[in-house]
């Protein structure tokens, strides 16, 4: 339930004076939401400093620049010319221009001799010195037509910087000023203002002052952390007030599943394993992440985990993205569990009638203890009455609300979620704060080492011949291109470098992607898998989890167009075997400063932790593998890169308020109930449904 003092905060945008039905989808796309509140978020990316009123002659081509001059000619446009209008002072002229300008306005705006100021970007015109449409022409008399630092904001075609400035007008004058909730000495301290002088001085600066903009950016910044971390804070609390199931920790189960193992776990693999296994031991719902590059095993941890929930009588849930990885870990898991006898199922789309009701039937009847599915999990008809564990593997592919329908399945059950974008801590705590985090560092000991080498495309020929080489000695290769059909990537589209290769390779080439019906891909996967098509050609809809032990080539064509961590996911299909795999980076030249820095990471290294650094230095953390997708991070003002120190201190100040006033009810508690919901919307919903 909102605050009524905060409810001017939701105004709709269509309330704004001059938004109506046509501007106000415009509007609601530039600034991703609906709302005021959304409106005053969006903050400017730079200022203008339009005080700088220089003499004429000072005007330097290439500045904005602002100027008094006299008008003493107007030229009107006639044939293709523009109209110019020269405006003097003591130490020369300028030209105003004017495409397609209304010759009424011009009259009026600038009569001979009259004086104004006009202000704009300065360009060449014939040698002298030009403005071409300047932002802004005013009276001197009337000072106040020209603002002197202009916010500069994203914009977009239909909007002109002078509506927006209205509108922040309009709402900053609409929105109270709260009840401050941060901490007087930490305000002081830093010389923070208030919240809404905050935004005042962001939106409508009267000083040309970056530090005071990076001041009054850094406050909002800290109320969006101190929000999140409240949200997140509560959300454990109330967790904490339910009971799960508690799970013993069977030593003879975990023994004999290890045993049967062909390999030996890592340390890491049980050291994550443990961190569950305590988790599960406790009668409160787990909620634990394992970040864990990839082929570091994750699965074998949520398969123990299974166990121990299947010798206690309870069944796992285990939700993967697509129907191809589904199945995998349903083969994956059911291959550790068969020596303790447990059952385990696949659920997908693909299931329909009377063999989606056996499986449901096999499951409520006890016969099958792990339902490995897709979102086709949490459909109605499912029902999961013994539901203990829910495994969400590849988190990143699935928002808020899929993690909520599959646990709704049961009575608080625990819940495991699997990671495999190792972040930095900070960001990992900004992100998933409402998880306890183990990582997995190492990787199983008899990995090879998968070489990279970037080659330039003009030696595609050599590549295509070491794939067909590599078939002959019995190998198998991925070779992922950037789009499906010549129209988007010509040769370099995936049909396209099916035909050439079919003519190079001496056995079947198989082709997947996103456009074919998913029984399709899977069988094209299968043949790879099995060995009948040893090439599979494929754009990046292989990227998440399909294991091929025996694939040892990826070739990635047009590597300069994917990013970072995808590169690494990819490559990441390869070198799961014995065999000594390679990755080739296939790359168009030139190559871009930041293409070369991606495809140099990857070269020097295959620790994930170290590549999702580069990534977040060179691409910023937002967009990192669709962590904005899963609705988590979506930041207003917090840059998690440059802002660790604000999280560290707003999960500290977080804790002490809630342990002063764990319900908030007092002063202090009810204004930051405000900051949580006006910051942090998303993160307070889930403390309600968690409640
Ligand atoms: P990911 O962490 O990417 O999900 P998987 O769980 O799919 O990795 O494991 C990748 C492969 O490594 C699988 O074939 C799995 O059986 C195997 N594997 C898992 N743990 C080990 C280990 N300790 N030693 C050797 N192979 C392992
Ligand atoms: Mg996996």
């Amino acid at each position: 339930m909102r605050d009524p003092v905060t409810f001017p905060f939701y105004n709709d945008l269509s309330s704004l004076p001059g938004v109506g039905p046509k501007l106000r989808p415009v509007l609601a796309r530039l600034i991703d939401g609906e709302t005021w509140l959304d409106l005053l978020f969006h903050l400017p990316t730079s200022w203008i400093d339009r005080r700088n009123r220089n003499t004429i002659d000072e005007v330097q081509i290439g500045e904005i620049a602002t100027v008094t001059g006299t008008v003493d000619k107007v030229e009107h446009a006639r044939l293709k010319l523009p109209a110019r209008v020269r405006i003097s002072d003591e130490t020369g002229f300028i030209t105003l221009t004017y495409f397609h300008a209304n010759r009424q306005w011009l009259e009026k705006t600038f009569e001979i001799g009259k004086t104004i100021i006009a202000s704009g970007k300065v360009g060449d015109y014939q040698g002298g010195r030009q403005i071409v449409h300047p932002d802004h022409v005013a009276d001197p008399e009337k000072d106040d037509e020209l603002p002197e630092v202009e916010p500069v904001y994203p914009m977009t075609a239909n909007l002109t910087p002078r509506q927006m400035r209205k509108f922040m007008a309009v709402a900053l004058d609409g929105i109270p000023d709260l009840d401050e909730w941060i901490d007087p000495h930490l305000m002081r301290r830093n010389g923070w203002p208030t919240f809404k002088q905050a935004l005042i001085r962001l939106h409508q600066p009267k000083v040309y002052d970056l530090d005071s903009f990076v001041v009054a950016r850094q406050r909002l910044a800290y109320d969006e952390a101190l929000a999140r971390e409240m949200a997140m804070g509560q959300a454990r609390l109330a967790r904490e007030r339910r009971h799960s199931r508690a799970i013993p920790r069977a030593v003879g189960v975990e023994k004999t599943l290890v045993d049967a193992l062909p390999f030996k776990p890592t340390r890491a693999q049980m050291d994550a394993y443990k961190d569950v296994a305590t988790d599960m031991g406790r009668p409160i719902p787990m909620r634990r992440m394992i970040q864990g590059d990839v082929g570091s095993g994750k699965t074998l941890v949520a398969a123990l985990a299974a166990a121990l929930v299947a010798a206690d009588g309870g069944v796992t849930a285990f939700m993967s993205p697509t129907e191809v990885l589904a199945r995998q870990q349903a083969e994956a898991i059911g291959r550790f569990l068969a020596p303790l006898g447990i059952r385990v199922a696949a659920l997908t789309g693909r299931d329909k009638g009377a063999g989606r009701e056996d499986i449901l039937d096999s499951v409520r009847s006890g016969k099958v203890q792990v339902l490995s599915g897709t979102q086709a999990l949490y459909q109605s008809d499912v029902d999961l009455p013994d539901l203990s564990l829910v495994v969400i593997d590849e988190q990143h592919r699935f928002g808020v609300a899929d993690r909520l329908k599959l646990t709704a399945k049961g009575v608080s059950p625990h819940m495991l979620v699997m990671s495999a974008t190792p972040i930095p801590r900070t960001m990992a705590l900004a992100v998933h704060g409402d998880l306890d985090i183990s990582v997995i560092r190492e990787k199983p000991a008899n990995r090879q080492e998968v070489v990279t080498a970037a080659v330039p495309d003009t030696r595609i020929n050599d590549v295509i011949a070491a794939v067909a080489r590599a078939v002959e000695r019995g190998e198998r290769a991925f070779w992922v291109c950037p789009a499906v059909d010549s129209e988007d990537a010509g040769d370099a589209s995936a049909i396209a470098r099916r035909d050439v290769l079919s003519n190079y390779v001496n056995a079947p080439v198989e082709l997947v992607h996103g456009r074919m019906p998913p029984a399709d891909r899977d069988a094209a996967l299968e043949k790879l898998r099995s060995g009948e098509a040893p090439v599979l050609v494929a754009t990046t809809v292989i990227e998440v989890g399909v294991d091929v032990p025996e694939a040892t080539i990826m070739v990635i064509e047009h590597a300069e167009r994917f990013g970072l961590a995808q590169l690494h996911q990819l490559r990441g299909r390869v070198g799961r075997g014995e065999k000594a795999s390679s990755c080739l980076l296939l790359y168009q030249a030139p190559l871009t400063e930041n293409g070369k820095e991606r495809l140099d990471t990857l070269r020097k290294t295959t620790d994930g932790f170290e590549i999702a650094e580069a990534d977040f230095r060179l691409r910023g953390p937002g967009d990192i593998l669709g962590l904005r997708q899963s609705g988590a991070a979506d930041f207003r003002v917090l840059d998690i890169t440059q802002d660790a120190n604000l999280i560290e201190t707003a999960r500290t100040d977080a804790k002490s308020i809630l342990m002063a006033d764990p319900t908030l009810q007092g002063p202090r508690g009810v204004a930051v109930r405000r900051a949580r919901d006006l910051f942090a919307p998303r993160i307070a919903e889930l403390v309600a449904e968690s409640d």
